[in-house]
C-alpha cells in the first residue's frame, strides 16, 4: 500500500496544496506546529534522506529551494523561518517519505540550537 504522502500526491488523499510542480508537492501540515507549518516533498517515494543516492541529490536540492520561494509567498523571509528535516525514527520521523518541515510566524526561541 502506497504511504500517505504517496497518497497525497496522487489526489487519493486530501491536502491543502500550496505549491505543486512536475517533482513537488507542498501542502500545510495537518497538525501545525507554528502558525504557518508547511510540508514539502518530491513526488517520488524515498524513504527518508539516509536512503537518498546520489540521483536523488537535485531533487533535495529543490525542496531547500522552493522553501525559500513559499517563504517570500507566505510572508516569512523577513520574519524568520525554519527548515526542519526529521531523519529516522529517534529524530522523529514519523513519515517515511522524505519531507522538510517549514515553519514560521512564531516565536522560536525554544528552538534554537
Ligand atoms: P515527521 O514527524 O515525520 O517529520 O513529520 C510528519 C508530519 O506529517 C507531522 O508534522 C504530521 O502532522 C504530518 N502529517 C501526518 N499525516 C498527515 C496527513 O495525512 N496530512 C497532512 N497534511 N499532514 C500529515
Ligand atoms: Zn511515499
Amino acid at each position: 500500500m502506497d504511504c500517505i504522502f504517496c497518497q497525497i500526491v496522487k489526489k487519493e488523499m486530501p491536502a491543502d496544496v500550496v505549491y505543486e510542480d512536475e517533482k513537488i508537492l507542498a501542502f500545510k501540515d495537518i497538525n501545525p506546529k507554528a502558525p504557518v507549518h508547511i510540508l514539502l516533498i518530491p513526488k517520488k517515494h524515498i524513504e527518508s534522506l539516509n536512503k537518498a543516492d546520489e540521483t536523488d541529490k537535485g531533487l533535495i536540492g529543490e525542496l531547500f529551494w522552493r522553501a525559500k520561494f513559499l517563504a517570500v509567498e507566505l510572508g516569512l523571509a523577513q520574519s524568520g523561518y525554519k527548515l526542519i528535516l526529521n531523519c529516522g525514527k529517534g529524530a522523529g520521523q514519523v513519515v517515511d517519505h522524505i519531507h522538510l518541515h517549514l515553519l514560521g510566524g512564531g516565536n522560536f526561541s525554544q528552538w534554537n540550537i
